[in-house]
């Protein structure tokens, strides 16, 4: 396998590279599950997308600059490795927008993406509700027919940074006699600030509304803000998880730049003769390496042609338990007061312990790994 890049993928690495150094600021923005850091973080999306950067492998038409995912990748990396903001418009870019491009008619394109693109509009997830996380199929919350569009009734939770976002995306009951769970469901998206909607946040660990529930009461939304079919939203929805769980959440760019970090932190705060200690470090730049080979061989199949179906498990896996460890070496390496710190390691080593959660968890995924990878047999369930 040939891992040197082409000259022009080098100009494009290096025209980033120029242009992060002259835009990130100077000083970490604050937290984005705060009310002012979530302004903040709009703001630098913005900035981006002022140059085309804030979603460069879309095509041009919407903001972007229409690059492959060799590209894609190497501008990941460089961004990280600029010490660049979290991005707050993850979930309209790597979630919502693959839907779009994948499910949408070109209007409803033209009218979503460019306001994602910029910032302007912040889009959170609704799919999960009290009753239905890893078992999404069995959600309650409903959408009935209604002239020109339809009423969305019912609850959904868990449904990161809707405190301060503008939209929201979910899927829906649209026909309650539908024989199986998965039948019947719409994917819909819907104005967080249009009537009937109250949005209650919810504190994580340390306190900030990283979260909120939704309540739904007859809120409309019209028909042009359904996704596809009315009644194909589990289809719909099934072709997004594999973006959640695959590589454009966990870009390896991320952790080469904190595996970086962590080895400077050791420099500045390690003892050499913690020689337990110093081999965590050295586990956490070979994990990086791994995953960002395991990437690149996954890029050269999409680039044939291929997708990344089951396997997107097996990154899900690998990024949420990578990602708790090394945080957790890092925080060994400050001592105990670090975990009490806002900053540069304490947020996000919170953020982690939720990745074998979120995006479906680990345990589903090893079942899907066990069953549609290694053929292994249907566990007990
Ligand atoms: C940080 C964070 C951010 C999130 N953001 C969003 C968001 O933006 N939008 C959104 O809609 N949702 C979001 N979620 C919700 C997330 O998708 C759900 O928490 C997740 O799908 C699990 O569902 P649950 O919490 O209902 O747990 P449950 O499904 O009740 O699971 C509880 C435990 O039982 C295990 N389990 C359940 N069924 C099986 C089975 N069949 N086989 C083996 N084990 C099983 C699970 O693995 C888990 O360990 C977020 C969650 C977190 C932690």
């Amino acid at each position: 396998m040939e891992l040197a890049h082409t000259a022009d993928v080098e100009a494009f690495r290096a025209e980033a590279r120029t242009w992060l150094r002259a835009h990130v600021p100077a000083r970490p923005l604050p937290s984005l599950e705060t009310a002012e850091g979530f302004a903040a973080h709009r703001e630098w999306e913005a900035v981006l997308h002022a140059d085309r950067w804030s979603v460069v492998s879309w095509p041009e038409e919407y903001g972007g600059r229409g690059v492959d995912i060799v590209k894609w990748l190497v501008f990941e990396e460089e961004y990280w490795a600029a010490g660049a903001p979290g991005r707050v418009s993850q979930n309209g870019i790597n979630l919502l927008a693959p839907t779009l491009f994948d499910h949408a008619s070109p209007q409803q394109r033209a009218r979503v993406l460019p306001s994602m693109a910029s910032g302007e509009v912040i889009w959170a997830q609704a799919w999960s509700e009290p009753e239905s996380g890893s078992d999404l199929a069995s959600l309650t919350s409903r959408a009935v027919r209604t002239e020109g569009g339809w009423l969305l009734t019912g609850q959904k939770t868990w449904s990161s940074r809707a405190a301060f976002a503008d939209r929201a995306f979910g899927i829906f009951r649209t026909d309650p006699d539908a024989p199986k769970p998965h039948q019947g469901l719409t994917y819909l998206m819907f104005d967080l600030r249009a009537p009937g909607v109250t949005v209650r946040p919810i504190g994580r660990l340390d306190g900030k509304p990283a979260f909120a529930e939704l309540f739904l009461d007859q809120v409309f939304a019209p028909d042009e803000d359904v996704i596809g079919e009315p009644g194909q939203g589990w289809r719909i929805a099934m072709s997004t998880t594999g973006n959640e769980r695959g590589l454009t959440l966990r870009s390896p760019g991320r952790f080469l730049a904190a595996a970086d970090r962590l080895v400077g932190l050791w420099r500045t705060h390690g003892d050499p003769s913690d020689t337990a200690l110093r081999d965590r470090v050295a586990d956490a730049v070979v994990g990086a390496r791994a995953y960002e080979l395991f990437t690149w061989a996954n890029a050269s199949r999409f680039a044939a042609g291929g997708t990344i179906g089951a396997e997107s498990s097996l990154n899900k896996v690998f990024w949420s338990q990578y990602d708790i460890a090394l945080h957790e070496t890092a925080l060994d390496l400050l001592g105990a007061d670090a975990e009490l710190a806002e900053g540069e390691w304490a947020e996000p080593w919170v953020f982690s312990l939720a990745g074998p959660i979120y995006a479906g968890t680990n345990e589903i995924q090893r079942d899907i790994i066990a069953e549609r990878l290694l053929g292994l047999p249907k566990g007990r369930r």
